[in-house]
């Protein structure tokens, strides 16, 4: 069976979007990717625009208002976006694994009531599940939402929770039984749109990912209604978040695709206008293995992302493929912003070239959706369960 979010795409509609998309990073992303990273300023007008673009609901499917793009086509717009500015992309990643998570596990209300809005960008979402003490070992978060009549009481603090500050809702993890053994089966997803009690209480600074909003947040006696738990059962809340992992996987796999690209793409420039003995540095041998090693990996990077995706689309299981993307597409965005890094010599420590934020914000790819580490140790495990003796 394929994943029900998707629609048939031609080749050519799937050009047509493509070359909007580059038209619009061209004209609206590129020229002020800088300067507001810098400033750590968020877009505003971009979010704007990727309304109009759809991109709010990319992922959605048509029946809910949405474009309903296999993922095999919202990867290429991922990678493209962020071989210019990865963090504007986080604005709807994060926005449509929650809409994802909606459309698998919800109710017919809840889809009803939240995905048409979400498609069009009029509510805004993430996902809330990192606590200050649990962040890997999600069994480990301490949030607890109590049931008191028609409506759950959440206290607790999240933490790293990205567009919490500039978006209206979030997709919150929580323990409805605190003692519940095994730990995962206490544990339920809310659709919690802000409301008192939901205070963001500090907006992180943050090294690289900069211009997009990604707080601390605390919850004191936060009234969330009956109605708005995912899927209206209790105690399905681990599984719905591992539901959603594939998607998400191959969404930080793009990412850290598109910052390995932009990062060669300066770099492949940059080689052709440095001149060190009196010849441009890709005539060096040492510039010529970097660049040739980078482009290499760019390359390898793509393949096992549209695998992945493929995969995901057909509705085959793709856990190991999607972690294989995610660990080598984000190890090559690090790999490459790093190597980018050495080609531009002395002056990849200025703000004025664009290399040093490909370096800021490539070793979050390599963490966020589960660590590589654990990817490794994810592949390894689907390895031998494959092949059993
Ligand atoms: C900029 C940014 C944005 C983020 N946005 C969000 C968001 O929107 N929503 C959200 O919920 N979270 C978000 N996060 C949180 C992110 O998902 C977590 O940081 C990530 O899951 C890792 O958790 P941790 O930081 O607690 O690290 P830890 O879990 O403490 O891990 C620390 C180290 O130990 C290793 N490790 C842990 N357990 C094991 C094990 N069993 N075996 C081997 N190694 C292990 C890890 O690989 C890592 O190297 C964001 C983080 C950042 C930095």
């Amino acid at each position: 069976m394929s994943n029900e979010t998707n629609a048939e795409w031609s080749a050519e509609d799937e050009q047509a979007l493509l070359d909007t998309i580059d038209s619009w990073i061209e004209k609206s992303v590129a020229p002020i990717a800088r300067e507001y990273d810098l400033e750590d300023k968020y877009p505003h007008e971009l979010v704007e625009e990727m309304k109009d673009l759809g991109l709010f609901g990319a992922t959605i499917s048509q029946k809910y208002g949405g474009l309903g793009l296999p993922a095999s086509i919202y990867a290429k717009i991922v990678i493209r976006i962020s071989a210019v500015w990865m963090a504007p992309t986080g604005i709807f990643n994060s926005h449509l694994i929650m809409a994802s998570a909606i459309e698998r596990a919800g109710t017919e209300e809840q889809k009803q009531h939240y995905l048409p809005k979400m498609a069009t960008g009029e509510l805004r979402g993430g996902i809330g599940l990192t606590e200050p003490n649990a962040g890997t070992d999600l069994q480990a978060i301490r949030t607890v939402a109590k049931l008191e009549g028609d409506h759950y009481v959440v206290n607790g603090a999240k933490t790293w929770i990205t567009n919490s500050l500039n978006g209206d809702m979030i997709l919150l993890l929580v323990k409805t039984d605190p003692n519940a053994q095994p730990r995962y089966k206490g544990m339920s997803m809310l659709i919690a749109e802000k409301g008192d009690g939901f205070i963001i209480s500090k907006k992180m600074k943050k090294s690289g990912y900069r211009s997009i909003d990604t707080c601390e947040l605390v919850f004191e006696n936060y009234k969330v209604p009956a109605n708005r738990l995912l899927g209206g059962v209790e105690g399905q809340g681990f599984k719905q978040t591992l539901g959603g992992l594939e998607l998400g996987r191959i969404n930080v796999a793009a990412r850290g695709c598109g910052i390995a690209e932009g990062a060669l793409r300066l770099s492949v420039r940059y080689a052709q206008e440095r001149k060190t003995f009196g010849v441009p540095i890709a005539e060096h041998q040492a510039i010529q293995l970097k660049l040739g090693e980078m482009a290499s990996k760019v390359e390898a990077s793509k393949l096992l992302i549209e695998s992945a995706a493929k995969a995901f689309d057909k509705g085959e299981r793709c856990d190991m493929e999607a972690g294989m993307a995610k660990y080598f597409a984000t190890e090559t965005g690090a790999y490459c912003a790093q190597e980018g890094m050495r080609i531009f010599g002395g002056y990849s420590y200025s703000t004025e070239y664009e290399i040093e934020r490909f370096h800021r914000d490539a070793l979050l790819m390599c963490i966020g959706e589960g660590t590589n580490e654990m990817q490794k140790i994810i592949i390894a495990k689907q390895l031998v369960a494959r092949n059993a003796i």
